[in-house]
């Protein structure tokens, strides 16, 4: 391949191979777990875990676990499972943050011995205001100048608890004057009094996100570190640490753009917003841009791993169009899902010349190009359901234009037989209840006699044998482009009609499809059996996705 086919990062990592700068690749996949995983960080994993693949390295799964009043064990198991379904494996066992602790705490009384790191009792406004901004420069803490042997006496005192929070911070010594923010004097360890998920209540004081990536990227042997572009102003203080610590190895920071997706927000804090509130059902609502969403709603891990080249890697923002994520899904299940038929609108056809307790058994390929997967057996009753907007009583209506059953017409019945429709049958109030009808003997799969010509083709559930399901139709959650990017509260723009359930009559084998096994219901879109609640007894089926493509690429 030429490098116009490779990303940046491939291209790096290339010539670092090539020149023997290292000698195998390792990357690591860093989440937070403050939430569920989306989308975005799907793209993220398929990066990581990806360019290890590929150049035969390893990458790690690392708990960026230094926030302790926001995580959480539950969101620890449930980013595990994501990255395993995804059909990633991370190198060796799980990573923490927080088993670096200790070695972070030496790391912070080495900088305090060798002067570049004092205990700053200002509190966090007037640190704020004292670190200045583009156009001022920094006001030094009283603190500041204090001797080795004091900041050593006062950090001791925040790790055993003598400070109550925000009473003191631990901060490195670097440049007030600094153009670059993030190298005047960042803090290095505050104080929280909270429990840690891992660590119990061992600690009282836990690192900074700065003062944490780096050198867990370096105690992890990582050689390429990716992260997103906002964290760019943050290499010059990544490099900082890496040359101001005794650290094993020396890591490298990259930075690429973060996935933005239309139609949705991609930000724990506001997906958590819309669970807290009841918006949706959970973190795995089929409806949430989070891997386990998405795995609900029917989305495949090739999909998603498809979704993630399609997006490619750059380095300036953007966002994608969500109907790239559809077509990759859509795609994905046009070449692997089974056929099969339900009928969403039911009305009852009843079919005139066959006998009642007669079942004659159709069978059906499971896919039309995929002998592989079998066939189905569909039993053809006297009593059937098509849909009602498969019917019409409008004989003006042309052939091209309604390509279904009309009174007095022939249809093909998909798998069955050609059928006319005879007669109707109406309520008191003029609606149609029941179409009766008739079948044309000798026409499965074959052609009907002369002067017979089908307008279309049809889906059809026998009434007696076929089951009653129930289908969850979603549509997408925001009915705005860009939810979280005007002036209105991100929730103000939920789309009301996002969730639909309906009952549907479903062919018999339809009940023993295993849970989250993929379908397309001919003429109507790609369902998926629910991960949790389907069941023989009760099955439930959700929309995945229409059939139409409305990707423009
Ligand atoms: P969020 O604000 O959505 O919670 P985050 O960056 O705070 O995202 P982390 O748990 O820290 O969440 O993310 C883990 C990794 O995933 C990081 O390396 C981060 O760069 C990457 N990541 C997060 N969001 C995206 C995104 N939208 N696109 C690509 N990568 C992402
Ligand atoms: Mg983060
Ligand atoms: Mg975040």
């Amino acid at each position: 391949a030429t490098d116009k086919a490779r990303n940046f990062l491939e291209q790096i990592i290339e010539k670092d191979l090539a020149e023997g700068r290292v000698s195998r690749i390792h990357t690591r996949f860093p989440p937070e777990p403050n939430g569920f995983l989306h989308v975005g960080h799907a793209t993220s994993i398929c990066l990581n875990f990806g360019l290890a693949e590929k150049y035969q390295g390893e990458c790690n799964l690392r708990f960026d676990d230094t926030n302790p009043e926001k995580e959480e064990q539950v969101y620890v198991d449930a980013i595990q499972e994501d990255i395993r379904w995804l059909g990633f494996k991370w190198s060796g066992d799980v990573c923490y943050a927080s088993s670096y602790f200790d070695q972070f705490y030496d790391w912070a009384l080495h900088l305090i011995r060798e002067g570049k790191a004092y205990v700053d009792h200002q509190d966090a406004e007037s640190m704020r205001i004292n670190r200045g901004d583009f156009n001022k420069p920094g006001v030094e803490s009283a603190d500041r100048n204090k001797s080795v042997e004091e900041n050593l006496a006062e950090f001791e005192k925040m790790r055993a608890g003598e400070y109550e929070e925000g009473k003191a911070s631990l901060r490195a010594k670097i440049d007030l004057q600094s153009p670059n923010m993030n190298l005047r004097d960042p803090v290095l360890y505050r104080i929280r009094k909270v429990p840690h998920h891992q660590t119990g209540d061992k600690w009282c004081i836990y690192p900074s996100y700065d003062f944490a990536h780096g050198q867990e990227d370096a105690i992890e042997h990582i050689t390429h570190s990716i992260c997103t572009l906002e964290f760019q102003d943050h290499r010059p203080l990544y490099e900082w640490f890496l040359d101001n610590l005794p650290v094993p190895a020396r890591p490298r920071q990259y930075e690429f753009a973060r996935t933005n997706l239309n139609y949705t927000v991609t930000s724990k804090r506001k997906l958590k917003k819309l669970v807290d509130e009841g918006v949706v059902g959970g973190w795995d609502d089929p409806r949430m841009p989070t891997i386990s969403g998405m795995r609900r709603r029917g989305y495949t891990p090739a999909s998603i791993r498809r979704f993630s080249e399609m997006v490619g890697v750059s380095r300036s923002d953007g966002t994608a169009d969500v109907s790239m994520l559809e077509h990759a899904i859509r795609d994905d299940l046009n070449t692997n899902a089974a056929r099969a038929m339900a009928v969403l609108a039911p009305l009852k056809l009843v079919i005139q010349n066959l006998p009642e307790g007669e079942v004659q058994e159709m069978t059906a390929a499971a896919h039309p190009n995929r002998p592989e997967l079998g066939q189905r057996t569909l039993p053809f009753t006297r009593e059937i359901y098509i849909d009602h907007e498969d019917f019409t009583e409008d004989t003006m209506l042309s052939r091209k234009k309604f390509k279904r059953l009309v009174i007095g017409d022939y249809v093909r019945l998909r798998s069955a037989y050609v059928i006319r429709a005879d007669d109707v049958i109406k309520d008191e109030n003029g609606n149609i209840v029941e179409v009766h009808a008739s079948f044309v003997p000798g026409t499965v799969g074959e052609d009907p006699p002369e002067g017979i010509r089908p307008r279309g083709v049809i889906h059809w559930v026998s009434a007696t044998h076929g089951q009653q399901a129930e289908l969850r139709i979603y549509d997408r959650l925001f009915n705005h482009p860009a939810p979280d990017r005007g002036e209105e509260d991100f929730l103000s723009h939920i789309n009301p009609e996002s969730l639909k359930v309906m009952q549907a009559w479903i062919e018999p084998s339809l009940v023993n499809a295993a849970p989250e096994q993929t379908f397309q219901f001919e003429r109507e879109g790609y369902f998926v059996a629910d991960r949790c609640d389907h069941s023989a007894e009760h099955p439930v089926f959700n929309l995945t996705i229409g059939l139409k493509d409305t990707w423009a690429n």
